[in-house]
């Protein structure tokens, strides 16, 4: 009788062993489907095998199959009847295809038209909607943490570098369970409201053994995984996601960038940390016209900061005109961004100085201003904490668990 109870649980464990595989794979080996550059609209582009030989399969009708080999490129068209593509060895596939897809190689370049070329890696899928084409990169989810924190990772601390991927991861994990982009064929875009992705071309070998080290590790709250908000620098001061997004989020609070008892702000040495500009008035009216106007009751001819937390980062902005707008720091923010690229006015936490043409901002800190600091966690982990404790220092309350 005892030998039998024995015997079941042992077979119920074995079961368990070989099974396990099939209904629940690691979360670093599970695909996620990032969409390339899906805010370009265009109908030209080209991949080129920098390495390996890749299948390419032609969907459609007429399907067909063939190999794009080492050096070799693939010139792809939209027209009328679907796409068509040209090899440089002068093969021609020219029946319309509704998608075409690579895999099996190592490193595709893709080129697009006034776009700098990616490198790619895993699987490449190519359709299209409307006008433009839709690229999609299937990669692992170890892949993508490994492309993106090589990107954004400016640090070489390695416990800063293992909070960053198990960040990067959690973003991630969260994404595939609840996409921002619906009825499109990829999880997360390549932006960073998802997570940044610019390809693998600038993958690190360091990040690559620190992802590894942390696999499928995620931030969790009350059991539950979290979209961790993260920034490049924050000035000093992380703002909560409650004064920022207006969002409950308990793990994301307002707390100064600082350990106690060991010197300055934890992102102080970073390029971020004070800056500095000076616009011409008329660019910034021509900025709220551009970026806020439309029809004769959205002339604005100024703003102002209409509600700025403890801190001193702006919350909110009025638009002044005969009818005023009200709109949250991080919308004017974005817009910001948009009009004077990344490295206009950085973060919603700055003053003025009006001059006669001119205005000098002078701001502190560079992003969204909650969450994770990068150049924090990098002076954290040169303040010797382990990752654990900089991700218990950006997101208190939360643990990490698989
Ligand atoms: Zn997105
Ligand atoms: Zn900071």
């Amino acid at each position: 009788m005892f030998m039998t109870k024995i015997f079941t649980k042992l077979l119920i464990v074995l079961s368990f062993i070989v099974c396990y595989p099939c209904f629940s794979q690691p979360l670093d080996k599970q695909m996620v489907r990032v969409g390339i550059r899906p805010e370009e609209v265009f109908s030209t582009l080209r991949l080129q095998s920098f390495s390996g030989n890749w299948r390419v399969e032609f969907a459609g009708a007429s399907a067909t199959r063939d190999l794009l080999t080492e050096g070799e490129d693939c010139t792809i068209m939209l027209v009328p009847k679907g796409m068509v593509a040209r090899f440089s060895d002068g093969k021609e596939f020219g029946a319309g295809f509704s998608k075409i897809t690579f895999s099996g190689g190592a490193l595709l370049n893709l080129e697009i038209p006034d776009l700098q070329p990616v490198l790619l890696q895993n699987i490449i899928e190519v359709d299209f909607a409307e006008n433009s084409m839709r690229l999609v990169n299937k990669i692992t989810v170890h892949q993508h943490v490994v492309s993106s924190i090589s990107k954004i990772g400016i640090t070489n601390e390695p416990e800063a570098l293992k909070a960053l991927c198990v960040m990067a991861r959690s973003r991630l994990a969260w994404l595939i369970a609840n996409t921002q982009h619906k009825d499109v064929p990829y999880d997360v875009c390549d932006e960073e409201h998802c997570v940044p992705f610019c390809g693998c071309g600038y993958n690190r070998e360091l990040v690559d053994i620190l992802a590894s080290m942390t696999a499928d590790q995620i931030i969790r709250y009350g059991g539950k995984p979290i979209l961790p908000r993260y920034q490049n620098t924050c000035g000093g001061h992380i703002s909560s996601a409650k004064d920022i997004f207006g969002t409950d989020e308990p793990y994301h609070p307002a707390h100064p960038d600082l350990l106690d008892g060991k010197g300055s702000e934890n992102c102080f040495h970073s390029p971020g940390f004070h800056w500095t500009i000076e616009l011409q008035k008329v660019d910034f009216l021509d900025f709220l016209s551009i970026a806020f106007a439309g029809g004769a009751d959205r002339i604005y001819t100024g703003w102002e900061p209409a509600r700025v937390d403890s801190y001193g980062r702006i919350q909110q902005v009025t638009l002044r005109g005969r009818v005023p707008k009200i709109l949250s720091g991080i919308d004017f923010h974005r817009a910001l961004n948009e009009y004077f690229g990344p490295n206009g006015i950085k973060s919603m936490k700055f003053t003025m100085e009006l001059l006669r043409r001119t205005i000098i901002f002078r701001g502190m800190g560079q992003g969204e201003g909650v969450g994770l600091c990068i150049y924090g966690a990098d002076g954290l982990a040169k303040k010797s904490q382990k990752y654990l404790e900089i991700l218990k220092f950006y997101y208190p309350g939360t643990e990490v668990k698989q």
